[in-house]
């Protein structure tokens, strides 16, 4: 077939889309297979799943659970998430009435926007941020409102939001807070007082919470996770997001959840049915597996990534990125002002030039930031890696600050 070059140029991609650019996380992940780098940026283990959940898969798909399942989620996994929510955090889930599985939190998230949100709604989101939460809010037709979480300032040691800020920003089209806890980027763990105060202003103004709580099961020195729907009054007003991928190191599985009241968990369905149908049949199958008998693999999790932890950060530190240490999560922001701008006049140039010249991959902070000019000092480094890889990227991090020296002249 040939197309007239006479005709009128075709047509582009929709507004909503050109809002927004492609994921800053998963570039640096192509960058970093280029230059054989090690990729500290896109947060997923370079180490094997555990071998309860990989054999149940095998055995899933033997047994030719290979068709689709229940749109929503496989009764299964319904059931062991429903019993899991119940023995860890005492929430009262039904299988058939609140549980959507979607494929990977991320997924779950966005099909929740869409189910909830109404165009010129307005959502609440702390920056920085997960980067999907932007380009979620602006696919569903909501504006996103930020309030800054503020780097730890003198004699603290974590990111603070500032509750007047907080409150500030809560207005009569307000419909959704988004909170992330244990935090990506900035490891921070909200506490209950914050998780208090953020509920009081939700029933104020009659607005939902969407949480992802994707790092629920790394969380360090410890503490606990509190999902918000636990809290008095949260659990008719919060959709808890969660999945199988960071806690059991399956990040290409793509399978996490939306647990709904049963009124929003509907409409979360059906947006979920029309973009993906299902999520794969035989691995929910598996991962109700893991529900069922992992909780003692569970507990054991958060003491191995804080040995990661442990393992990274002085190093890090050692080589100049410094950055408040994660309370739960495993990513970790450094603040990389004493190199700009010898190795690159930014974080995003920072970050290439380190790819480049000394074969480590972060995410530039700014990716984290909806408006222009803010991270830019700031790169972010994950760490659900194995020793030698952690240690490979320490030594050749160890680089950094005399070749910066150099470039000064
Ligand atoms: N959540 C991970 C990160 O922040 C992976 C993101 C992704 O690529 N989906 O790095």
């Amino acid at each position: 077939m040939t197309i007239s070059t006479a005709r009128p140029a075709v047509r582009g991609i929709s507004t909503r889309v050109e809002q927004f650019t492609e994921s800053v996380i998963r570039e640096m992940t192509r960058l970093a297979m280029e230059h054989d780098a090690i990729n500290l940026a896109q947060g997923f283990p370079d180490f094997a799943a555990p071998a309860l959940i990989k054999d149940a898969a095998i055995q899933a798909i033997n047994e030719d659970i290979n068709q689709y399942s229940v749109t929503w989620g496989d009764p299964a996994l319904r059931q062991a998430l429903a019993a899991k929510y119940q023995r860890w955090y005492g929430m009262d889930i039904h299988a058939d009435e609140h549980v959507t599985v979607c494929c990977g939190s991320t997924e779950a998230m966005i099909s929740t926007l869409i189910a909830v949100l109404n165009p010129g709604d307005e959502t609440i989101i702390f920056e920085p941020y997960y980067e999907n939460y932007g380009p979620d809010s602006v696919l569903s037709g909501a504006t996103p409102r930020f309030v800054p979480l503020h780097p730890p300032g003198p004699g603290q040691t974590q990111w603070n939001f500032d509750r007047e800020e907080l409150a500030a920003a809560f207005n009569d089209r307000t419909r959704a807070i988004i909170i992330n806890t244990p935090n990506n980027p900035t490891g921070k763990v909200f506490t209950r007082s914050e998780l208090e105060f953020i509920r009081d202003l939700c029933v104020q103004w009659d607005c939902l919470a969407i949480t992802d709580e994707i790092y629920e099961h790394i969380i360090y020195d410890g503490r606990q996770h509190v999902p918000l729907a636990t809290l008095d009054g949260m659990a008719e007003r919060t959709i808890t997001i969660s999945g199988a991928s960071k806690t059991f190191s399956v990040t290409g599985w793509r399978v996490g959840w939306a647990l709904a009241p049963a009124r929003l968990a509907g409409g979360i369905r059906k947006v979920h049915d029309f973009l993906t149908v299902g999520a794969p049949a035989p691995l929910q199958m598996a991962v109700a597996h893991a529900l069922e008998h992992g909780d003692e693999y569970c507990r054991k999790l958060s003491g191995e990534y804080a040995a990661r932890r442990a393992r990274i950060l002085p190093r890090l530190e050692e080589a100049g990125l410094k950055g408040a240490p994660p309370e739960g999560a495993y990513y970790v922001m450094t603040d990389v002002a004493e190199f700009l701008p010898a190795c690159g006049k930014d974080d995003v140039e920072f970050t290439r030039w380190l790819i480049r010249e000394v074969g480590v991959a972060a995410v530039p902070g700014s990716s984290f930031y909806y408006h222009a000019g803010q991270g830019a000092t700031q790169i972010r480094f994950c760490y659900p890696k194995r020793d030698v890889t952690l240690d490979e990227a320490a030594r050749r991090l160890a680089t950094v600050r005399d070749t910066a020296r150099r470039l000064r002249g």
